[in-house]
């Protein structure tokens, strides 16, 4: 009497209704035997794929075949036995060599002879067919979606998948969220601040919590917000629609990397960390003074700044904040223009502008040469993948180094564009400065405005009893020296525009 083994096999991903359950199956072939008088010796259950050789209980079973302990299965059908080559081969060999002598599947006729044999390897085969058809759509599904440049998996946030289409288009509701989350951001500077306002809009993370900060911060350092994405290994440009102007993205970027950066000593102090000591080089830190009135029976506190002396013997003493607030007062002063030239400066940096933009679309039209240069680059280097001239690990690498440069040069078109000439931004805000200057050093603006307002006109500031001394920034220097004599437009714009080929010097300066 032939010896049956019951093999009953699911896997997980095979959620459709067309395979039974592992317990229907048992449930089906133990009357499958009953009423064809089989002689069962066990029954073997398993819940994993076959797509891939190297399952636990079906090698176990071939052990026990081989052992001699049963020679025939029954089973649901070919495919619950096997979806690969390897594992089919090795039934059709084990009846090849008798170790099997019959196998029985209620759904599918199998005879042990050539042609049934013949029929069980087709059925085998049907299956990897199967698997791999399926492996193969969705790979040129993926391919073809990122040839188009669109993103091939879920959308990300503030997208949605188009049921239809297929596309990733922009989610109208959510959209407008994260676009909320970018500015908040730049004002709050605090992720936590996010996780909450999009709690407070019902965006959760999982188990109901609030998002947790990575997430956050993914989100808005994602390039695809940008028109980017990165899919395995490469960069791809992508043909979603961005609703995240660019502006806001790159000062989003910075800020994340500001607050990113370890902070030093304490910032509850204005002004520590802005110098250093003349004397020994050490920083210059601050500490507060309790000054007790005896006569008015009152406590006052007092700000003062002094070295560390971390590097050494140092002779310096301390400088109260109010004087070191004069300090700073004094070098942002000496910046200062004349509000009486502020317009003739505007109307001739119009002018320049102006001049900027025939320049700008010369520029931008060789910018536009080098883009094609790199495509072309792309499609050669492509053809030698294709030709398999190029090993692929070389393609993908070059591929994207061609990628990045594009893009650097797509950005420089951008702020081209954007902001006509490079050096127009600095300078205009150099003429910012200059002409704010006087305000800022009247006015009592709070502590940290005037040391990011120092910042910007200076650098290397240095304490010297209770005196300071900084190296003024571009154009600062230029404007300050010559202002005794005449309006220095020109001279100092050609700090920034050195390329500058303008014929008339002869205003003004
Ligand atoms: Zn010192």
């Amino acid at each position: 009497m032939d010896k049956y083994i019951i093999y009953c096999r699911k896997s997980t991903d095979e959620a459709t209704k067309q395979v039974l359950s592992i317990e229907s199956q048992v449930a089906e072939l133990k009357e499958f035997a009953k009423s064809n008088n089989l002689f069962v010796t066990e029954i073997i259950t398993e819940s994993k794929t076959a797509k891939e050789p190297g399952r636990e209980k079906f090698n176990s079973m071939l052990k026990s075949i081989e052992e001699g302990k049963a020679n025939a299965i029954l089973s649901w059908h070919a495919d619950r036995l096997a979806r690969n080559s390897v594992d089919g081969g090795k039934i059709i060999y084990f009846l090849d060599i008798g170790k099997i002598v019959d196998l029985k599947f209620p759904t599918f006729w199998f005879d042990n002879t050539p042609q049934g044999k013949f029929m069980l390897s087709i059925a085998f085969s049907q299956g990897k067919y199967y698997v791999d058809n399926l492996s193969e759509n969705v790979k040129r599904g993926i391919r073809q979606k990122l040839r188009l440049g669109i993103w091939p998996l879920k959308a990300p946030f503030g997208y949605k998948n188009h049921p239809v289409t297929h596309n990733i288009v922009i989610d109208k509701k959510l959209s407008k969220l994260v676009s909320n989350c970018f500015t908040l951001f730049l004002n709050e500077k605090s992720f936590v601040k996010i996780s909450r306002y999009l709690a407070s809009n019902k965006v959760f993370g999982g188990k109901g919590k609030p998002l947790d900060l990575t997430r956050i911060r993914r989100t808005l350092t994602n390039k695809f917000y940008m028109g980017q994405f990165f899919y395995k290994g490469e960069w791809y440009k992508g043909t979603h629609k961005c609703f995240i102007p660019k502006e806001l993205f790159d000062s989003v970027q910075s800020e994340i990397k500001k607050i990113e950066k370890p902070r030093t000593d304490g910032h509850r102090f204005a002004f520590t960390g802005l110098a250093r000591c003349a004397e020994c080089g050490a920083a210059i830190t601050a500490e507060i003074h309790h000054k007790y009135y005896k006569g008015t029976d009152r406590c006052a506190d007092y700000t003062y700044y002094r070295c560390t002396k971390k590097l050494g013997k140092c002779s310096q003493k301390y400088i109260s904040e109010d004087n070191l607030k004069s300090e700073i007062k004094r070098i942002i002063s000496a910046v200062a223009l004349p509000s009486s030239w502020q317009s003739d400066w505007k109307k001739w940096f119009e002018e320049d502008k102006k001049l900027e933009t025939k320049l700008v679309s010369q520029k931008s039209h060789n910018f536009e040469n080098e883009i094609k240069l790199q495509d072309l680059k792309v499609s050669r280097l492509t053809d030698g993948y294709i030709s398999g001239d190029i090993d692929p690990e070389v393609y993908k690498l070059k591929k994207n180094e061609i990628f990045e440069e594009k893009q650097k040069i797509a950005e420089k078109i951008a702020v081209l564009k954007e902001k006509g000439g490079l050096w127009l931004e600095p300078f205009e805000n150099f003429m910012l400065r200059a002409f704010q200057a006087r305000k800022i050093a009247a006015k009592n603006v709070v502590a940290e405005e005037l040391r990011s307002f120092a910042k910007s006109v200076g650098s290397n500031f240095i304490l010297e009893g209770n005196s300071l001394q900084t190296d003024y920034k571009l154009g600062y220097n230029t404007a300050c020296s010559e202002r005794a004599q005449n309006s220095p437009y020109f001279a100092t714009r050609s700090l920034f525009a050195k390329r500058r080929r303008r014929d008339s010097n002869s205003r003004g300066c």
